[in-house]
């Protein structure tokens, strides 16, 4: 059951829960209309691979937590470790305990505890969705939070916590259940997660730990529910038409608002599409 000598926490359980990144987004490219300068492409073929290497890197993150056996945490503990994710450019960062019913299916999670940690998409280049402009954000928000997210959990596996990355791009567990458990937003009608902060404009990656973690935050997101409940931009503008009116529920007890097969068709025909990042109201700034 073990890897190198390393038990899991958690083994995904959840039978209606399988892993799935449709492999025709690992060969993303831009879309022939669209002219890049030299450098522009450049960047985009380094935050590309950046991203993919990272996904890679992080599913190894489980090593190195052989004699990992910590728990306790000293009272000034998460503020450094908040100032040091804050330094590296993460907007936002949460706790809650890990729900198994949300790791998929035969997944190894090692640490019991979640670190949320958020990274915004800029709006002056979401508001470009969909093109070659928003895509390059896309991925360099995917790779620059990647790439954090294994740095801090290599810092608590050194801090003798056991302890794993989960990467933007694709984490052992959803994301969603454990953002809105970690009260840093609400779940939209486009089902992704709606900041007060950014709308939908964040990319959201977790570290498991077994570090004690503090209380979760309460915050109030009655407004923004109810504005998100009356509004129905995305309902209404969705490029591939895959945004439902109204949501279905899984067997496995997950709320879906998205018709994932033509989402990502629309993905694949449209630069990374993220057109509902663009046309929800509380993303826009400017
Ligand atoms: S576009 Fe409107 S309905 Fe859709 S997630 Fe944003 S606020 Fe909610
Ligand atoms: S990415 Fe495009 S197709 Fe997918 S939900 Fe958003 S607008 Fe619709």
């Amino acid at each position: 059951m073990s890897d190198a000598g390393i038990e899991p926490t958690y083994i995904g359980r959840n039978e209606n829960l399988v892993f799935i990144v449709p492999k025709e987004l690992f060969s993303m490219s831009l879309g022939p209309a669209e002219i890049l300068d030299r450098e522009t492409a450049n960047l985009f073929s380094k935050y590309l691979r950046g991203t993919f290497k990272g996904f890679q890197q992080s599913r190894k993150t489980k090593y190195g937590n052989e004699n990992n056996n910590k728990t306790d945490v000293s009272p000034d503990f998460w503020e450094k470790f908040e100032k040091k994710a804050k330094e590296l450019d993460v907007d936002f960062i949460s706790y809650t305990p890990v729900n198994e019913n949300y790791i998929f299916k035969d997944l190894k999670v090692y640490g019991k505890n979640a670190i949320i940690l958020g990274m915004e998409m800029k709006w002056d280049k979401i508001k470009k969705a969909p093109g070659a402009i928003c895509e390059i954000e896309v991925f360099r928000v995917y790779k620059v939070l990647g790439d954090v997210t294994i740095e801090l959990a290599e810092y608590m596996k050194h801090l003798g916590y056991k302890s794993e990355a989960h990467h933007p791009f694709g984490g052992k567990l959803l994301y969603g259940p454990h953002v809105t458990a970690a009260n840093l937003g609400i779940m939209g009608r486009n089902g992704l997660i709606i900041s007060p902060e950014f709308g939908p404009r964040q990319r959201w990656s977790i570290i498991t730990t077994d570090a004690e973690i503090p209380k979760t935050k309460k915050r109030d997101f009655s407004d923004l529910q109810e504005s998100c409940i009356k509004c129905g931009a995305c309902v209404r503008e969705c490029k591939g038409g895959a945004v439902y009116e109204i949501p279905i529920e899984k067997p496995n007890g997950v709320i879906t608002h998205i018709d994932r097969s033509k989402c990502i068709q629309s993905i694949l025909e449209n630069n990374y599409c993220s057109y509902c990042l663009r046309i929800c109201q509380p993303s826009r700034h400017s």
